[in-house]
């Protein structure tokens, strides 16, 4: 059995298809959604993520609005753009690129950028909404993830769902996601005691967690679904997932790819929140 290769691209070029269509009939009705990403400091992987983000607003018909800060620039200063963001009515997500200088708090910066705007889905607010049920912007990467493995035409509800990793954002809420889906969801993190014994159990295994090939064919089942979500540079400074992709190609049923996998899917699902947010912004139809 060879794994079929889960194409993030493709899956993100059908949805980018989709979204040229709305915004034409966004513009119609004279509605253009617009992206602020706000970048401090020179941080190489920072600035290409910032690039892929603007070249694909671009790439769509998003406005975008790129924001380089120098990295000396204080908190208050950053704080101030972020408010004068959150007033500008041109723009409806606003995104701050982490990680951030030491001396700038995440918490307080993520605190500051309006939910309504907050495409990223950080906020407390979006936070505390996604874990309810309610509606609010989705975290792009656990989004992304879920409308993945959807694509695979697997049906969530009922499936052994194992995650390893569980930061705030992409262990934690993707598995949030994934229990809203009815799956049965186990969480794995570098406490946990025999990983493979838990990930072995996985119909689908999702992992996150930064470090090349700590997942191989010792962890995952005949037939398990896997999604890469790790980006890290090898020793050629290659990119490559948490996850030893050619081992695995014999024993999983699909597979992502690192790169071309999760990543164009982040960006998509955060042009999908920006336009969704724009799409608050519509005169209301009186009857
Ligand atoms: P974090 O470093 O915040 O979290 C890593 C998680 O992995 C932690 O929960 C940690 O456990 C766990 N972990 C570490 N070592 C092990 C181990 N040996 N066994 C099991 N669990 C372990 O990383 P992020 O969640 O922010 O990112 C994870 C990866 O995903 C990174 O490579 C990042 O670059 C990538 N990424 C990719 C995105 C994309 O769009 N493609 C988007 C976001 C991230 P503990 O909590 O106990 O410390």
């Amino acid at each position: 059995m060879s794994a079929k290769i889960i194409d993030g691209k493709a899956i993100a070029s059908q949805f980018r298809e989709k979204m040229k269509e709305e915004l034409k009939q966004l513009k119609s009705q004279e509605i253009i959604p617009g992206l602020a990403v706000i970048i401090i400091g020179e941080d190489p992987a920072s600035v290409s993520y910032v690039k892929a983000k603007i070249r694909a607003c671009e790439e769509v018909g998003i406005y975008s609005r790129c924001i380089r800060l120098s990295g000396d620039t204080t908190e208050q200063e950053l704080l101030q753009h972020i408010d004068k963001l959150n007033q500008d009515v041109q723009i409806h997500g606003i995104l701050v690129q982490l990680p951030l200088p030491l001396h700038i708090s995440e918490k307080a910066v993520i605190d500051a950028i309006s939910p309504e705007k907050d495409v990223d889905g950080f906020h407390p607010m979006s936070v505390g909404n996604m874990l309810i049920g309610d509606e609010c912007f989705l975290p792009c990467t656990p989004h992304g993830i879920v409308k993945m493995i959807q694509h695979t035409g697997t049906e969530l509800a009922g499936k052994n769902v194992v995650v390893v990793g569980r930061s705030n954002i992409v262990g934690k809420p993707v598995s949030m996601l994934l229990l809203q889906e009815n799956a049965t969801v186990t969480i794995c993190h570098s406490k946990t005691q025999n990983l493979a014994e838990h990930t072995k159990k996985a119909d689908i295994l999702v992992v996150a967690v930064g470090k090349a090939g700590v997942i191989g064919p010792e962890h995952v089942s005949e037939g398990t679904i896997v999604i890469d979500v790790g980006v890290n540079r090898n020793a050629e400074g290659k990119l490559v997932g948490d996850v030893r992709f050619d081992e695995l190609l014999s024993i999983a049923s699909h597979i992502t790819p690192v790169p071309g996998g999760v990543g164009p899917m982040t960006i998509t699902m955060l042009l999908y929140n920006t336009i969704e947010s724009a799409k608050k912004h519509l005169p209301s139809v009186v009857v």
